[in-house]
């Protein structure tokens, strides 16, 4: 197994990792995706399986958007999967279909607050299991102040729109 990594910046906010895994090329996407973000080297890729971690994104704005949706689009040929969705791309996804395109999400990260200290904290939850009826569970234990009471941030249903 080849794992080589290459960093690519992009710009000051945003760039990428790329590791050849087996079978596929994974992309870690670290940073901000706005209207400077430029995924035109990642267009190499084409016709080859792709794996987007989105683990790291910590914005996106309305240009971003378009960008992405332009790039995966012309990403013509490859089998493309997302994995380790923050919330804030998963909003993305429900709203925008075309973010995913032709993609199979993986996982995303269903966010959780605490009623007693209102710490926020995420679980990754598998997506192929939700599909399958797999519960989301109702509340976690805050790894903040130990209770056992924080909720799900949100509707599941609602949540996982974009998996139907
Ligand atoms: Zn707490």
């Amino acid at each position: 197994m080849n794992t080589a990594k290459a960093i690519n910046p992009t710009n000051d906010h945003f760039h990428f990792e790329m590791t050849e895994i087996q079978n596929a090329t994974r992309v870690n996407l670290i940073g901000i995706i706005d209207e400077d973000t430029d995924f035109s080297t990642l267009l190499k890729l084409k016709n080859s399986p792709v794996i987007f971690n989105f683990k790291e994104v910590t914005s996106i704005n309305s240009c971003g958007i378009r960008t992405w949706v332009n790039f995966i689009k012309e990403l013509t040929g490859s089998t493309l999967e997302f994995t380790e969705c923050p919330p804030l791309i998963v909003r993305q996804m429900n709203m925008v279909p075309s973010f995913i395109g032709n993609a199979t999400v993986n996982s995303v990260f269903v966010p959780y607050v605490c009623d007693g200290c209102d710490h926020e904290q995420n679980l990754l939850v598998s997506v192929t299991d939700y599909k399958k009826g797999g519960p989301i569970a109702e509340t976690i234990q805050c790894e903040n102040c130990k209770s056992e009471e924080m909720e799900m941030d949100g509707n599941a249903k609602q949540y996982f729109a974009f998996a139907k």
